[in-house]
């Protein structure tokens, strides 16, 4: 039996215990018994080695970009630089208080500044909120924005966002949550908009539209001035969702190309941890005429002193007036401090020259991959990509064998067998055996050439026998579980004898 083969309290022993206490210690002074638990806590009963090694050995069992190539689509899971840690574990940081005077946290006021100067720089927008804590959550706050800019004209008809077939599922989701009714606009043969399907779209009723460019194909907008001018034309705003701007970063600016509203992940593009569910930072950038409708508080500068604008009765600093055109307030205090500053960190580590390397490099390492390896694997859409790119599944599924042919979920599975994370599986919806691959920038040619290595092992012995890609993964502590069960219904704490999954 394996180390991950038994639970912490299938290795307990009743009487075993991790400490010893002098004996005066272990006479804990009588607790009033109407606060004393009545039935037993059931702990496991262990010692100390057992507990370091149950940690240690879940630990392992992780993977994360610190042990090894993780080639999600759309995830962006770009290295981490260990500075980034370095600085946001600083004590004066950790110690603050969202309550504290501004007088006493200047320096972090002055982070929130400087990252939103940073920012409108990088994307061509006037100004940001830091308040959304993902990208989802950014996608909220600025359809909220949109919506409020047409109620303020007094335009309560623009109830609709267009939403290309490609985008990300968040984005219609936000826009169900923010009441607006969604029309999909169809993506024509080379994966882009197609833009004689949207005029016919455009009218009174339209609000905006949301775009990701580079779409979730990995492919440019071309006819983004032309989408812009029309959409504009209509009376509609643009929406960008830049959670993976990395491609664009020092290259083109979403301001620039036409956007009034669009939301950055920085816990994608700016190399701050996730995977796990959070914490996140979804910042908001809005053009020079939305400026005002930005949630609250932010932060103001005058005369080299920094103050929030907050509206809260319980927590003025300095005297400027909350806007009322805000949107208001959009979640508790100002964010994620934490991640925010990974990101400063990680802005003036790279310097405003090499920071213009980040999306050239990741685009030059996706159109490596994919042209090394659309031998084996069905490319729908040859053109350049940017920073990703879409398969749609092997071209020798195996299947000639008689056997059942080798599905993307099996190429997923099997890459696991060769110690990487599996690429984005089925999704973007365009293709039924879509594996979405963004290496990044921060891989080097050795680490991108051994995973196409491997990759075309896979697709060589798919063609040979699919069933070695049936049965994998081979060796992890899970191989194959119910997916939809797994999600819908985890078990993630130990309930009586039964094993988990
Ligand atoms: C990741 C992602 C989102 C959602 O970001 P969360 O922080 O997970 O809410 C939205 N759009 C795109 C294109 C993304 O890749």
């Amino acid at each position: 039996m394996r180390y991950y083969d038994k639970l912490i309290f299938e290795l307990s022993k009743s009487g075993r215990c991790g400490y010893s206490l002098p004996e005066a210690f272990a006479q804990a002074p009588a607790v009033p018994s109407s606060l004393c638990r009545q039935s037993a806590l059931n702990l496991p009963e262990v010692s100390e080695t057992d507990v370091v090694r149950h940690y240690t050995n879940l630990s392992q069992m992780n993977f994360g970009v610190d042990t090894g190539f993780y080639p999600l689509g759309s995830c962006t899971m770009k290295y981490n630089p260990k500075i980034n840690e370095e600085i946001a574990g600083m004590q004066a940081f950790q110690d603050i208080h969202p309550l504290q005077r501004c007088d006493s946290i200047q320096g972090v006021l002055e982070v929130y500044y400087e990252m939103e100067k940073a920012l409108s720089s990088i994307t061509g927008m006037e100004r940001f909120t830091f308040a959304p804590c993902a990208g989802a959550h950014g996608e909220l706050t600025g359809l909220m924005i949109m919506r409020r800019y047409h109620m303020l004209r007094g335009d309560s008809s623009r109830v609709k966002v267009i939403v290309p077939d490609s985008a990300h599922g968040t984005n219609p989701a936000s826009a169900a949550v923010c009441g607006l009714q969604i029309v999909e606009v169809k993506s024509d043969d080379r994966g882009l908009v197609d833009v004689d399907a949207l005029k016919p779209l455009l009218g009174p009723d339209i609000a905006g539209i949301m775009m990701t460019n580079p779409n979730t194909l990995g492919l440019f907008e071309r006819e983004i001035k032309e989408i812009a001018g029309l959409v504009h034309g209509c009376g509609g705003l643009l929406y960008y969702d830049g959670a993976n701007m990395n491609p664009l970063l020092g290259v083109v600016r979403p301001g620039d190309m036409g956007f009034d509203i669009m939301h950055l992940n920085l816990h994608k593009t700016f190399s701050t941890p996730h995977g796990g569910g959070g914490p996140g930072s979804g910042p908001v950038g809005v053009c020079r005429k939305l400026a005002n409708l930005l949630p609250v508080p932010k932060v103001t500068e005058k005369d080299g002193r920094f103050s929030v604008v907050d509206g809260f009765s319980n927590h003025v600093c300095g005297d400027a007036a909350v806007p009322e055109e805000t949107v208001g307030q959009v979640s508790g205090f100002m964010g994620n401090f934490s991640v925010i500053l990974r990101a400063y960190t990680y802005i003036l580590m790279l310097g405003r020259q090499n920071i213009k390397m980040a999306g050239k490099l990741a685009t030059l390492g996706a159109n490596y991959v994919k042209e090394s390896l659309k031998d084996c694997y069905r490319l729908p859409i040859e053109a350049v990509c940017k920073h990703e790119f879409v398969f749609d599944g092997l071209k020798d599924d195996g299947s000639s064998t008689g056997k059942p042919g080798a599905t993307t979920l099996d190429v997923a599975k099997r890459l696991l067998d060769f110690g990487y994370h599996a690429p984005t599986i089925y999704f973007p919806l365009l293709f039924h055996q879509a594996i979405m691959i963004e290496p990044t920038e921060t891989e080097s040619k050795e680490t991108l050439d051994a995973f196409i290595d491997v990759m075309k092992k896979i697709a060589r012995e798919a063609a040979a026998d699919p069933d070695i890609l049936h049965t994998a993964p081979h060796d992890a502590p899970i191989s194959r579980p119910d997916e939809t069960e797994a999600a819908r219904h985890p078990v993630v704490k130990f309930q009586d004898e039964s094993r988990i999954i």
